[in-house]
């Protein structure tokens, strides 16, 4: 199940791979660079609002697939719980209207002081829950993301495909929520490829970076396709030969690399890797 080489018009790349940009610059640099989609960052969005973000984005011919991320709806404590769900609706609704059609929604990890993981995995099920209707209302798809299990403590309490799924499964709402495949979250898992196959109908977004085998922070180090471990092009080849038929976005959280170097040369280099590595 080998893929062709990614070509441009299926490129899109995350705002936050550009994270040393304001919102405004981001997309310029991605529009000069021919890179026609990304997914919207959510504190690049507050920056501007979201009249000021859709001008951008349509001013410079580059489309937003999804707004990462929302989610983390594992607090605990009414007011901390009631504030994280009306911050989801708020989400969704910035989503729609940037013309987003989906929102990438992550469950959270444990609050401070919490060591019941099984409670907030509960709490994950039941936030998500609350979120569909307003999710369905606003025409925009939650692509569940399952992270490495490294960042379970702080970032998401389910880390494989099976996990995500057993949610969908018990959230029952597949006509709004999906996944979110990442690559450098998924990488390991034993049996990827089939559990890939047996997900396919419920992928949404197709996220890729690389596994640094030197990484410095499991967060903030990703690498830049090619560089490390992960075969990105066999990955997509699997989704692919099940139908999905989405962009390949490139999602680079590097504090130590990319975020230092100028925008151009973060979005010249995937496109030079693209034909060996994307
Ligand atoms: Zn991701």
């Amino acid at each position: 199940m080998t893929a062709s080489p990614l070509t441009l018009d299926r490129l899109c790349i995350h705002q936050v791979t550009l994270m040393q940009c304001d919102f405004r610059a981001s997309i310029e640099c991605l529009s000069r660079n021919g890179v026609t989609m990304t997914a919207v960052w959510r504190d690049k969005l507050d920056e501007i609002g979201t009249a000021e973000a859709k001008r951008i984005l349509t001013g410079n011919g580059v489309e937003a697939v999804s707004l990462c991320a929302g989610g983390l709806v594992t607090e605990s404590g009414a007011a901390a719980r009631q504030d994280i769900l009306d911050d989801n609706r708020r989400w969704i609704d910035q989503a729609a209207a940037i013309g987003a059609t989906s929102m990438v929604a992550i469950t959270g990890g444990l609050p401070d002081g919490d060591r019941d993981l099984a409670a907030a995995r509960a709490r994950a099920l039941d936030g998500l829950a609350q979120i569909v209707p307003h999710a369905r209302a606003a025409g925009v798809r939650l692509a569940l993301e399952p992270l490495h299990p490294m960042v379970c403590g702080y970032r998401s309490v389910i880390s494989t495909v099976g996990e995500a799924t057993a949610m969908l499964d018990q959230l029952a709402a597949d006509d709004v929520m999906g996944l979110a495949i990442d690559s450098y979250a998924l990488w390991w898992e034993p049996d990827l490829d089939q559990k890939l196959v047996d997900a396919a109908p419920r992928i949404l977004n197709f996220h890729v970076s690389d596994w640094l085998k030197d990484t410095r922070d499991v967060r903030l180090d990703r690498g830049m396709p090619g560089d490390g471990v992960i075969d990105n092009r066999h990955i997509r080849g699997v989704i692919e030969a099940t139908g999905f038929s989405g962009p390949a976005e490139v999602e680079i959280f590097s504090e130590r690399t990319w975020w230092k170097l100028l925008p151009d040369d973060v979005v010249s280099t995937i496109i030079q890797r693209m034909p060996m590595h994307l």
